[in-house]
Protein backbone atom coordinates (compact mmCIF):
# COMPACT_ATOMS: atom_id res chain seq x y z
CA UNK A 1 0.00 0.00 0.00
CA UNK A 2 1.44 3.38 -0.35
CA UNK A 3 1.59 5.72 1.53
CA UNK A 4 -1.30 8.54 1.56
CA UNK A 5 0.63 11.16 3.77
CA UNK A 6 3.46 11.38 1.24
CA UNK A 7 0.95 12.50 -1.41
CA UNK A 8 0.00 15.99 -1.87
CA UNK A 9 -3.05 16.95 -4.23
CA UNK A 10 -1.93 20.24 -6.85
CA UNK A 11 -4.75 23.08 -6.40
CA UNK A 12 -4.70 24.06 -9.54
CA UNK A 13 -5.56 21.05 -11.78
CA UNK A 14 -5.99 18.91 -8.75
CA UNK A 15 -3.22 15.90 -9.91
CA UNK A 16 -2.53 13.84 -7.21
CA UNK A 17 1.68 14.24 -6.70
CA UNK A 18 4.38 12.29 -4.81
CA UNK A 19 5.96 14.33 -2.71
CA UNK A 20 9.53 14.41 -3.00
CA UNK A 21 12.66 15.50 -0.56
CA UNK A 22 12.66 18.78 -2.33
CA UNK A 23 9.68 20.09 -1.16
CA UNK A 24 10.32 23.40 -1.74
CA UNK A 25 10.40 23.84 -4.79
CA UNK A 26 8.05 21.20 -6.08
CA UNK A 27 5.98 21.81 -8.87
CA UNK A 28 2.89 20.37 -10.62
CA UNK A 29 4.37 18.16 -13.89
CA UNK A 30 0.73 18.95 -15.10
CA UNK A 31 0.06 22.38 -15.27
CA UNK A 32 3.54 23.26 -13.29
CA UNK A 33 1.62 25.43 -10.62
CA UNK A 34 3.33 25.78 -7.08
CA UNK A 35 2.68 22.36 -4.93
CA UNK A 36 1.11 23.63 -1.72
CA UNK A 37 2.68 21.72 1.01
CA UNK A 38 1.15 21.47 4.39
CA UNK A 39 2.70 22.28 7.08
CA UNK A 40 3.13 20.27 10.36
CA UNK A 41 3.20 20.89 14.28
CA UNK A 42 6.49 20.55 15.65
CA UNK A 43 7.54 19.65 18.68
CA UNK A 44 9.88 21.76 19.20
CA UNK A 45 7.10 24.59 19.22
CA UNK A 46 5.44 22.79 22.07
CA UNK A 47 9.06 22.07 24.41
CA UNK A 48 10.14 25.41 24.11
CA UNK A 49 6.64 26.95 24.78
CA UNK A 50 6.07 24.67 27.98
CA UNK A 51 10.48 26.09 29.13
CA UNK A 52 8.56 29.49 28.27
CA UNK A 53 5.88 28.76 30.95
CA UNK A 54 8.47 27.30 33.77
CA UNK A 55 10.97 29.86 33.24
CA UNK A 56 7.88 32.74 33.42
CA UNK A 57 7.44 31.09 36.80
CA UNK A 58 10.74 31.01 37.92
CA UNK A 59 11.11 34.81 36.74
CA UNK A 60 8.22 35.96 38.57
CA UNK A 61 9.92 34.74 42.04
CA UNK A 62 13.37 36.47 41.33
CA UNK A 63 14.15 40.55 41.16
CA UNK A 64 15.34 42.28 38.30
CA UNK A 65 17.30 44.98 39.03
CA UNK A 66 18.31 45.31 42.94
CA UNK A 67 20.06 48.42 44.07
CA UNK A 68 21.62 49.13 47.85
CA UNK A 69 20.61 52.65 48.81
CA UNK A 70 21.29 53.76 52.39
CA UNK A 71 22.26 50.54 53.51
CA UNK A 72 18.95 48.98 52.28
CA UNK A 73 18.61 46.57 49.54
CA UNK A 74 15.96 48.10 46.63
CA UNK A 75 14.59 45.41 44.18
CA UNK A 76 12.08 44.37 42.10
CA UNK A 77 10.26 41.61 40.11
CA UNK A 78 8.20 41.55 37.15
CA UNK A 79 4.77 41.38 38.94
CA UNK A 80 6.39 44.19 41.79
CA UNK A 81 7.12 46.46 38.30
CA UNK A 82 3.58 45.90 37.19
CA UNK A 83 2.31 46.45 41.13
CA UNK A 84 4.39 49.97 41.68
CA UNK A 85 3.23 51.53 38.72
CA UNK A 86 -0.47 50.22 39.12
CA UNK A 87 0.08 51.86 42.97
CA UNK A 88 1.50 55.41 41.58
CA UNK A 89 -1.96 56.05 39.60
CA UNK A 90 -0.74 54.99 36.26
CA UNK A 91 -3.45 52.82 35.22
CA UNK A 92 -3.55 52.71 31.60
CA UNK A 93 0.64 52.03 31.68
CA UNK A 94 0.28 49.34 34.28
CA UNK A 95 -2.30 47.63 32.87
CA UNK A 96 -0.43 47.64 29.46
CA UNK A 97 2.65 46.46 30.68
CA UNK A 98 0.52 43.59 32.17
CA UNK A 99 -1.03 42.42 29.11
CA UNK A 100 1.87 43.07 27.04
CA UNK A 101 4.92 41.38 29.30
CA UNK A 102 2.93 38.99 31.11
CA UNK A 103 -0.56 38.03 29.80
CA UNK A 104 -0.26 38.26 25.81
CA UNK A 105 3.46 35.85 25.77
CA UNK A 106 1.60 33.79 28.61
CA UNK A 107 -1.18 33.07 26.93
CA UNK A 108 0.64 32.85 23.02
CA UNK A 109 2.88 29.44 25.07
CA UNK A 110 -0.70 28.49 26.04
CA UNK A 111 -2.15 28.99 22.85
CA UNK A 112 0.77 26.80 21.47
CA UNK A 113 -0.10 24.09 24.07
CA UNK A 114 -3.45 23.29 23.59
CA UNK A 115 -3.09 23.78 19.80
CA UNK A 116 -0.77 20.86 20.07
CA UNK A 117 -3.01 18.68 22.40
CA UNK A 118 -5.69 19.48 20.08
CA UNK A 119 -4.02 18.16 16.82
CA UNK A 120 -2.46 14.60 18.79
CA UNK A 121 -5.51 14.02 20.81
CA UNK A 122 -8.06 14.81 18.27
CA UNK A 123 -10.41 16.48 20.39
CA UNK A 124 -11.97 20.05 20.06
CA UNK A 125 -11.41 22.25 23.15
CA UNK A 126 -11.28 25.21 20.94
CA UNK A 127 -12.73 26.29 17.64
CA UNK A 128 -9.73 26.17 15.29
CA UNK A 129 -9.91 29.41 13.79
CA UNK A 130 -10.61 31.00 17.71
CA UNK A 131 -6.88 29.32 18.57
CA UNK A 132 -5.53 30.64 14.65
CA UNK A 133 -7.12 34.16 15.82
CA UNK A 134 -5.65 34.13 19.26
CA UNK A 135 -2.39 32.52 18.04
CA UNK A 136 -1.97 36.13 16.03
CA UNK A 137 -3.36 38.42 18.51
CA UNK A 138 -1.29 37.00 21.19
CA UNK A 139 1.73 37.41 19.12
CA UNK A 140 1.01 40.79 17.92
CA UNK A 141 0.56 42.34 21.08
CA UNK A 142 3.82 40.28 23.25
CA UNK A 143 6.44 42.98 23.49
CA UNK A 144 8.98 41.57 25.88
CA UNK A 145 11.98 42.68 23.71
CA UNK A 146 10.49 46.20 24.87
CA UNK A 147 10.37 45.63 28.25
CA UNK A 148 14.12 44.33 28.54
CA UNK A 149 15.50 46.76 26.57
CA UNK A 150 13.54 49.50 28.95
CA UNK A 151 14.86 47.33 31.57
CA UNK A 152 18.57 48.30 30.20
CA UNK A 153 17.64 51.68 30.27
CA UNK A 154 16.62 51.94 33.41
CA UNK A 155 19.59 50.17 34.71
CA UNK A 156 21.91 52.60 32.83
CA UNK A 157 20.05 55.39 34.81
CA UNK A 158 20.11 54.27 37.92
CA UNK A 159 23.88 52.93 37.60
CA UNK A 160 24.70 56.67 37.41
CA UNK A 161 22.73 57.93 40.45
CA UNK A 162 23.74 54.65 42.80
CA UNK A 163 26.61 52.32 41.65
CA UNK A 164 25.58 49.92 43.65
CA UNK A 165 22.87 48.90 40.52
CA UNK A 166 22.98 45.24 39.89
CA UNK A 167 20.85 43.08 37.61
CA UNK A 168 19.71 40.32 39.61
CA UNK A 169 18.68 36.64 39.08
CA UNK A 170 15.31 37.71 37.43
CA UNK A 171 16.86 39.50 34.30
CA UNK A 172 18.90 36.69 33.17
CA UNK A 173 16.02 34.08 33.47
CA UNK A 174 13.92 36.99 31.95
CA UNK A 175 16.53 36.93 28.74
CA UNK A 176 16.40 33.01 28.69
CA UNK A 177 12.60 33.08 28.69
CA UNK A 178 12.56 35.80 26.09
CA UNK A 179 14.71 32.82 23.96
CA UNK A 180 12.45 30.25 24.49
CA UNK A 181 9.63 32.41 23.67
CA UNK A 182 10.73 33.50 20.57
CA UNK A 183 12.02 29.81 19.69
CA UNK A 184 8.89 28.60 20.59
CA UNK A 185 7.05 30.96 18.10
CA UNK A 186 9.48 30.25 14.99
CA UNK A 187 9.16 26.44 15.26
CA UNK A 188 4.90 26.64 15.44
CA UNK A 189 3.46 26.40 12.27
CA UNK A 190 -0.18 28.28 12.61
CA UNK A 191 -1.20 26.80 9.83
CA UNK A 192 -1.24 23.10 11.21
CA UNK A 193 -3.93 24.24 13.13
CA UNK A 194 -6.13 24.70 10.26
CA UNK A 195 -5.30 21.54 9.22
CA UNK A 196 -6.46 18.27 9.81
ZN1 LIG B 1 -1.56 20.78 -11.39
Amino acid sequence: MRDLTKIVECYSCGLFVEKSSDIAKELCPRCNSKLEIRKEFKIESLVFAISSLMLFFILSLYPLISLYLNGQELNANILKTVYILFEQDFLIVSFLVLFTIILAPVLNSIVIILVYFQINFKKEIFKKSFLYDSYYFFKEWGFIEVFIISLIVCYIKLVGMVSATKFDIGFFVLLAYLFCFIMSNIKFEASAILDD
